[in-house]
């Protein structure tokens, strides 16, 4: 990841596109996609996969059609198969359940993903009580408090941070989800650090660069745009932190849509200036799709807004990289 300095945005007196850079897939996604991929080119058809193998209807259709099956358990999951952990990441719990049923596993959880749990599990070794912030109910913070139920108290928001309670109020540290807004993220570190001044900062950031570069890049257009499109699933943390950041960053309105069909032509109604951007679950083609709608309408004229390059890649899982077909 090498950060931009700020881009000029030019002036037009005619409609406009503002496009984010970076958007779309990240590491982990493109990762956990041709994990999927492979493993059906290895095993065959069909091949399980414990939940979205990432929050996208889109990939996951896709997926689906080419012999991947979603359950939500593995007890769904027939004796003796192979199933895919998401990229959210899952609870040791779940890998002894898979163990006890002989299912071969396939852990696609994202590596940065897999670095908060081992921070977890480190800390809750050394006896610190953990105050994970994140969204209750979200696969990946599930994943994580499973590593260490007894020392993690979860911490969804400023708002809970009055709840919270800790065992030594000198042995504290706070982790987080990877997909998060930063801006709120901090907020609830602040107020906790007022609750618990010796509470102590993971060694490197939770949240991960491509959660970080996605609202750095649509922070740095929503100010000057009438309207922007996230493209995102609505159970996707990291696009719907988009959406919110984008109004929070002085967007005329901001909304999260799956694909073009759920663009309301209301919506560009006195609209000069449209932001595009997609979360880290998005393939680009989608987007692709929205700039030709938006063509259109008159919207031909598109500026990439760059915050950040990426170079971040990740090697398949090592189950994976051991088997040939
Ligand atoms: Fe990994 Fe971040 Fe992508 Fe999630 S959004 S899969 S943590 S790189």
């Amino acid at each position: 990841m090498t950060p931009s300095p700020p881009a000029p945005i030019h002036e037009t007196r005619g409609k406009r596109v503002l496009l984010a850079a970076p958007r779309g897939f990240c590491a982990g996604v493109v990762r956990a996609v041709q994990a999927v991929e492979r493993a059906l080119e290895i095993h065959g058809p069909p091949v399980y996969v414990r939940h979205e193998i990432v929050h996208n209807t889109h990939v996951v259709r896709s997926l689906e059609q080419k012999g991947a099956v979603f359950v939500e358990d593995t007890s769904q999951v027939p004796e003796g198969r192979t199933v895919l952990f998401s990229a959210h990441g899952v609870a040791p719990a779940v890998h002894e359940q898979a163990a006890q049923r002989q299912l071969t596993t396939i852990d696609a959880t994202c590596p940065l993903v897999t670095k908060v749990h081992k921070e977890a599990v480190r800390y809750a070794r050394e006896g610190y009580d953990i105050l994970l912030i994140g969204h209750a109910g979200h696969e990946e913070v599930v994943g994580t408090l499973g590593e260490a139920p007894d020392h993690i108290t979860l911490v969804d928001g400023p708002a809970d941070v009055a709840n919270v309670e800790v065992r030594d109020p000198g042995k504290v540290v706070w982790l987080s989800q990877t997909t998060l807004s930063v801006d709120e993220t901090m907020e609830t570190v602040d107020a906790l650090k007022a609750k618990f001044p010796q509470l102590i900062s993971p060694p490197s950031d939770d949240i991960c660069y491509a959660t970080q570069n996605r609202q750095q890049a649509v922070k740095q257009m929503a100010a000057g745009a009438d309207l922007v499109l996230v493209l995102g699933s609505a159970n996707s943390s990291n696009s719907q932190r988009l959406a919110e950041v984008a109004r929070l960053s002085g967007a005329g309105a901001a909304y999260l849509v799956d694909g073009t069909p759920e663009i309301e032509p209301g919506w560009l109604e006195g609209v000069m200036t449209v932001g595009v951007t997609s979360g880290a679950s998005v393939p680009e083609v989608l987007v692709q799709d929205v700039l030709q709608y938006l063509a259109q309408r008159g919207f031909d004229d598109v500026q990439t807004v760059t915050a950040a390059e990426e170079h971040q890649q990740f090697v398949l899982p090592r189950e994976l990289t051991r088997s040939r077909p």
